[in-house]
């Protein structure tokens, strides 16, 4: 699944569509009107956590990836496209992704403060939400798109590596600097991630994510299948994340 700097990365290459009218709209969304779009000119495109946003005047659509989805630019793909926005000698395709319609301005629906890649992130807010929730187990919070919109799952397992926080420890047990630097990490991470995935080395970075040994105390990581109530995969050292509960 995209986590949001992988959505950052695709409104940047999406960016030269804003200004631009919609010629002809194809797809297979057997929900949506798709047609509404044909004739409608781009106001803008934007982003947030893992929601990818085209503006048309009046309504937005809104793409989510899902588990497996994807898109090309100017590109197609052998499967049957979701949603194909043909522009004047260019187009958008996307694939198995889901599709809905967001009325009205975007301002009103989507919180940019609760976005971690946004210019308008707001940790103090972070802070407020989690305080709220203090028998929430941290793996879960930082996944909790309310809380920490982008944040996906590698980003989560990297963040309580690098805080040296155990996932299965609770928001109400951790010390208020502890809170604070996940909180930090959540944005920080994020912003590695968007560089490193642009270089294509996003990977080669991983210290936990899918690792198998603590590239500090050097001995096998801990792996669930799926934890929390989120039941995702975690990776995670039983020696140097510390377990507040
Ligand atoms: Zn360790």
């Amino acid at each position: 699944m995209p986590e949001g700097p992988s959505i950052v990365i695709l409104r940047e290459q999406a960016a030269p569509f804003a200004g631009r009218k919609v010629l002809r709209v194809a797809g297979n969304s057997k929900v949506l009107d798709l047609q509404r779009m044909r004739g409608q000119r781009v106001l803008d495109v934007k982003s947030w956590g893992k929601h990818f946003l085209i503006a048309f005047p009046g309504f937005a659509i809104r793409v989510h990836f899902l588990l497996f989805g994807s898109y090309r630019i100017n590109e197609r793909k052998d499967t049957a496209p979701r949603l194909t926005l043909t522009f004047q000698r260019s187009e958008l395709n996307f694939y198995a992704c889901s599709l809905q319609y967001v009325e009205g301005e975007l301002d009103q629906t989507y919180d940019w403060s609760g976005d971690v890649m946004s210019d308008l992130w707001n940790p103090r807010a972070a802070r407020r939400k989690l305080k709220a929730r203090p028998r929430m187990l941290v793996c879960d919070a930082l996944l909790d798109q309310t809380v920490f919109a982008g944040v996906g799952n590698i980003i989560k397992n990297e963040v309580l590596f690098r805080t040296r926080v155990h996932p299965e420890s609770t928001v109400g047990e951790l010390p208020t600097r502890k809170l604070g630097e996940v909180i930090k990490q959540a944005r920080e991470y994020s912003f590695d991630f968007y560089k490193w995935k642009k270089a294509f080395v996003l990977r080669k970075h991983y210290l936990v994510h899918t690792k198998k040994l603590c590239p500090l105390c050097k001995i096998v990581l801990q792996f669930r299948a799926s934890l929390g109530q989120s039941q995702r995969r975690s990776f995670f050292c039983d020696n140097c994340q510390r377990l507040y509960a």
